[in-house]
């Protein structure tokens, strides 16, 4: 059974075996009423949805932080904060992005 206050899923990233990126997916329809929702702008919310599941593909985990880009499941009030410096990746995300972008370089 479903929770109808959890956050919906609005993507996903594949992981090899190995844990490199394959693939992700974003559902923009889902996107789009989360959007309509929390009154924030669509391309904003699909942006961050793809900047999130990107990366799962570039940090090779399925796993989530505890806050900002990387957190799981985004709440209508955590989006009303909008596009906010708290929409980060954590510094340590980010440096472990940068290894992950020079190594496929
Ligand atoms: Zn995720």
């Amino acid at each position: 059974m479903s929770d109808p206050a959890a956050a919906p899923t609005l993507g996903f990233a594949v992981l090899d075996e190995a844990g490199a990126g394959v693939m992700a997916s974003v559902y923009l329809d889902r996107v789009e009423r989360l959007g309509r929702a929390s009154s924030v702008e669509p391309g904003w919310l699909t942006g961050l949805v793809a900047a999130h599941e990107l990366g799962h593909l570039l940090l090779g985990t399925a796993g989530h932080g505890d806050h900002g880009v990387m957190q799981a499941g985004w709440s209508v009030r955590d989006l009303q904060r909008g596009p906010t410096t708290a929409w980060r990746f954590s510094p340590d995300e980010g440096a472990r992005l940068r290894i992950a972008a020079r190594a496929r370089q």
